[in-house]
Formats: structure tokens, sequence, C-alpha cells
């Protein structure tokens, strides 16, 4: 898509921090990062919105879900189970729409994490 951002990016037009890409996802660092680590993981393919996937992007969405850990864990946000309990973590989050604060009109996976001393409730 010409006038699309992440395609840009995809296509190495526009620069990016890239952590990791395959043969079907690109991952980034988000340019506004609203936490420690926070990229974002983006299909090669033009899809709009969650709601524009369908059953042939089943395969797709699950790479992508299962490469959200590893990829935090990599970058110093992952979650570990732990004798003292549950440690690190990350949040996954896809927005949809306008009303789901969507933004940019190319499917993207955001993952957030990293320690976030501003935060009251650690
Ligand atoms: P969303 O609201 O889910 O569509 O989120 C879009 C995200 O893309 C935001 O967190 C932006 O900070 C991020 N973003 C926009 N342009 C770029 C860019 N050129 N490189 C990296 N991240 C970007
Ligand atoms: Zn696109």
């Amino acid at each position: 898509m010409d006038n699309c951002i992440f395609c840009k990016i995809v296509a190495g037009k526009i620069p990016s921090k890239i952590v990791y890409e395959d043969d079907e996802v690109i991952a980034f660092n988000d340019i506004n990062p609203a936490a420690p680590v926070h990229v974002l993981i983006v299909p090669r393919e033009h899809i709009p919105t969650l709601a524009d996937a369908n059953e042939k992007h089943t395969a797709l969405l699950g790479r992508m879900m299962l490469l959200a850990p590893k990829l935090a864990a990599e970058l110093g946000g992952g979650y570990q189970h732990t004798p003292e309990g549950p440690m690190g973590g990350f949040k996954t989050l896809v927005n949809s729409g306008p009303d789901g604060g969507q933004e940019v009109y190319h499917l993207h996976l955001h993952i957030m994490g990293g320690p976030r001393p501003w935060r009251s409730e650690r």
C-alpha cells in the first residue's frame, strides 16, 4: 500500500530500529515508547486491521503471538516463573479501528514490557 507507513518500513523505505525479521513478519521499536521495551510486531502483508484478517491468516497470527514472549525476553521485558513467584512481564495489545484507538491502519501487535518504576502499583 503506497500510503502506509508500516508498508514503507517493511520495504525499508523509511528507517526503523528492526529487532526481528523473518519471511512473514518484522518487529521494530515503537517511535513513541510507552514502556522501557515497546516493539511492534508487523506482518509483511498489508492487513489493515484485525477485523480484516481471515482463516488464511491463522498461522500468521499464531506466529505473531508466539513471537511476543520471545522478543520480550530477548529485549529485557520477559516474564519468568521463579521460586519467589512471577517476575517481569509485558503487555500485548492490538488496537482496531477508531474506537479501539488504532492510529496506523496496518495490523500490528504491541509488546510493552520491562520495569516501569513510575507505576504506583509496583
Ligand atoms: P496504534 O494506535 O495501535 O495504531 O499504534 C500505532 C503505533 O505506531 C504508535 O504507538 C506509534 O508510536 C507507532 N509509530 C508510528 N509511526 C512509527 C514509525 N515510523 N516507527 C515506529 N513506530 C511508529
Ligand atoms: Zn501497510
